[in-house]
């Protein structure tokens, strides 16, 4: 692929963001994402992660195949899940579903340390892969079941779930921090799903917010897979 291409439409891509934002305010309340989110979609070559082949169509701002039935998010999906975690920069920030690494590569831009789990332990693999060849060593991936979280490393300020359960696991309540933000899309497979925004007060109470209408893969129960 012509880098030049790729640039021009890297840049194109954030312009629509910016517009997806602005049409979408009326059920985020966010009319535009902050400059530190921007600036991070503007720093990661999504092109890295996609499938070999698929480089040409990193910059449209759709959803695209990696292997094993998953995807790698909607870029503008990305930036607002990314903006509504508020990061300033030193945090701890958990994410369920790796997956490609896209997401996860976009948090390091804007958080302390990023933490990844990915249940399918080739995608496990060439995310780490990825995100290692990219030099995002602040940037951690585990083969593993998200439900769980990542006990050893808790309590996160952030933890961002890339993948759809039913409802909000407990486990990954427990181990966000007082003060913190989580952003999780909920519902069932193939059905509606919202993208909900839980906060955890000072005092250890949560509260949740529903966010937008959302479409994502289901997260899924139980044991690793192969
Ligand atoms: N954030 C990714 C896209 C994620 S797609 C990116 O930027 O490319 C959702 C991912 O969640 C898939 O890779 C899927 O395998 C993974 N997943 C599903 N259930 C999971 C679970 N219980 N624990 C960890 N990962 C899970």
């Amino acid at each position: 692929m012509d880098p030049l291409k790729l640039e021009k439409a890297h840049h194109r891509l954030l312009r629509e963001i910016e517009r997806d934002a602005k049409e979408t305010e009326l059920w985020t309340g966010r009319k535009r994402f902050s400059e530190r989110t921007m600036a991070a979609m503007a720093a990661v070559p999504r092109h890295k992660f996609m499938l070999p082949g698929d480089e040409a169509v990193a910059y449209v701002n759709r959803p695209q195949a990696i292997g094993h039935g998953q995807t790698i998010s909607q870029p503008y999906i990305v930036a607002l899940m990314t903006d509504f975690l508020d990061l300033t920069g030193s945090e701890k920030v958990l994410e369920i579903g790796s997956g490609s690494g896209y997401q996860s590569a976009v948090l390091t831009q804007v958080a302390g340390q990023v933490f990844t789990i990915e249940i399918i332990k080739e995608l496990a693999r060439s995310a780490a892969q990825s995100l290692d060849r990219l030099g995002c060593e602040r940037d951690r991936v585990r083969h593993g079941d998200g439900f769980l979280g990542w006990l050893e490393e808790a309590p996160f300020d952030a933890i961002m779930v890339t993948a759809a359960p039913e409802s909000i696991p407990q486990a990954l309540v427990d181990q966000l921090k007082p003060g913190g933000r989580m952003i999780i899309p909920i519902g069932r497979a193939h059905d509606r799903q919202t993208l909900i925004l839980v906060v955890k007060d000072a005092s250890g109470q949560t509260t949740t917010d529903s966010v937008l209408p959302v479409s994502f893969v289901p997260m899924v129960r139980g044991k690793k897979r192969n």
